[in-house]
């Protein structure tokens, strides 16, 4: 099958090369010229594991090509893919649509065959069918359909979650719609893994939905978190006491610095917005939405508290700072709360991240990038572990302790303990709803 996606970002880049994995042969239309020279020079612009592997095997195997061309792009085009962003619009939380509605109306144009418009991009309810509106204003002879595909991958597994997913939602308006669908995803159907047909709105909702609930699950823990502190419990045992219950889970119960990323701060966001543009107020959600700033604020407190109750003149070593390990994305990471906070404060801060420095070197100014954590803790009086990427989950305390000038850590991901932490020289240890020292 012949398949187009509309943009080359984490979803639409990943959703290209493992479509193609499939055997369809996939066009990829990118508007930003420099990610789009990268890619058709064999580069990935972005850091996913395995992807550019994948990448050059499809490309290779001339199931996959990158264009600029978006009426080149869609020819001949079974399906057409829009997987552009959707950002928080400026003010009052609604996701900005612009991208999503830019692309509908060059397919419209450019589109002279019959074929099915997907929106993968998380969209609000209801704009799978503005996007119809839009083709038909636009062009009124076009053949298509519209369906809503949302996309549940995560940056870091992105290949392996797109491979074998729990689910694929599928929102079709008709039959015919449907099984372009279910063709263009027949290996995944074949290897057993569900696909889920529905109305467009609940497709649309599907996405939100999820993603509100599993804020609001990292939330609840972190809020449980700062309580456990208050009195002496210890949130690990807490989370693991929980998890056990099969109705619970044991999944996004870690106790850390917030939530942050690509699409749960955005998301909540838009299902606020949507909730109040609809007069049902999303009250947990916006909540959430609340906490998860305030948590991410008590983690700026932790810090001062550990450096004696100002960060003015220390120097700072930040483990981390992408808002998660895994991926180079920095949008809307903790780290972007917490560094600029301590660098306002006084402090040097030197920050070490295996992919965050190419997109984090303007967002993070006033700041030294190092090479490692043993380099940026030489002579610092704190040393806090913001992402736990693999490399800072087996550091060797003692040495990095005995480099430090004051040997003192923010451990916001609760990779050690205060009793290892000790063991290793380090006077002061603080974590996350856990014991300190
Ligand atoms: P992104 O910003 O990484 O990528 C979007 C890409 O689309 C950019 O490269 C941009 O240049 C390109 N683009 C925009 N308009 C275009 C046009 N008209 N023609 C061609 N290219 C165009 O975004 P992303 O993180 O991949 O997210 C895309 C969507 O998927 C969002 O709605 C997001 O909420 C959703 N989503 C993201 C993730 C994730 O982990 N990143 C997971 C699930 C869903």
């Amino acid at each position: 099958m012949k398949i187009t996606i509309i943009g080359a970002g984490y979803v639409g880049l990943v959703s290209s090369v493992c479509f193609s994995d499939f055997g369809h042969d996939v066009v990829c239309v990118e508007k930003s010229p420099e990610r789009l020279a990268k890619l058709q020079a064999g580069e990935v612009p972005i850091y996913e594991p395995g992807l550019d592997e994948l990448m050059a095997r499809n490309v290779e195997a001339e199931r996959l090509s990158f264009t600029g061309d978006l009426a080149e792009g869609i020819k001949d085009a079974a399906a057409i893919f829009i997987a552009v962003g959707t950002p928080t619009r400026r003010g009052g939380g609604h996701a900005d649509l612009s991208y999503v509605m830019a692309a509908a109306k060059e397919i419209a144009t450019a589109l002279d065959h019959y074929a099915v418009v997907v929106t993968k991009s998380t969209v609000p309810v209801g704009t799978n069918a503005q996007v119809k509106e839009v083709i038909t204003i636009t062009n009124p002879r076009a053949e298509f359909d519209v369906a809503s595909n949302p996309e549940f991958l995560r940056e870091g597994a992105a290949i392996d979650d797109f491979m074998r997913p729990d689910r694929i939602v599928v929102g079709v308006e008709n039959e015919r719609a449907a099984e372009v669908m279910q063709a263009i995803y027949r290996p995944l159907y074949l290897r057993d893994f569900p696909i889920m047909t529905t109305d467009l709105e609940s497709a649309e909702m599907i996405k939100y939905a999820a993603n509100a609930f599993l804020a609001t699950k990292i939330t609840f823990i972190n809020e449980i978190a700062a309580l456990c502190e208050r009195t002496g419990a210890d949130v690990k045992a807490v989370s693991k006491g929980m998890g056990a219950d099969g109705r619970i889970g044991t999944k996004f119960l870690h106790a850390g610095p917030g939530y942050g990323g690509s699409c749960f701060p955005k998301d909540t966001k838009a299902l606020a917005r949507m909730g109040q543009d609809h007069s049902i107020p999303m009250q947990l959600t916006e909540t959430v939405i609340k906490v998860n700033e305030e948590v991410k604020r008590r983690m700026v407190d932790k810090v001062f508290d550990l450096c004696g109750g100002s960060a003015n003149g220390k120097t700072i070593a930040v483990l981390g700072v992408t808002f998660k390990p895994n991926t180079d994305d920095m949008r809307d990471a903790p780290s972007l709360t917490i560094v600029p906070a301590l660098v306002g404060n006084g402090a040097e801060v030197r920050v070490v991240d295996p992919q965050g420095q190419h997109e984090g070197a303007a967002l993070l100014p006033g700041v030294t990038w190092c090479d490692d954590a043993y380099a940026a803790a030489e002579g610092a009086d704190a040393v806090i572990l913001l992402t736990e990427w693999n490399e800072f989950r087996a550091l060797d305390l003692a040495r990095l302790s005995y480099v430090m000038r004051t040997p003192a850590m923010a451990d916001l991901r609760n990779i050690y303990s205060a009793e290892a932490a000790e063991k290793a020289g380090f006077t002061a240890y603080t974590s996350v709803g856990r014991r300190n020292l």
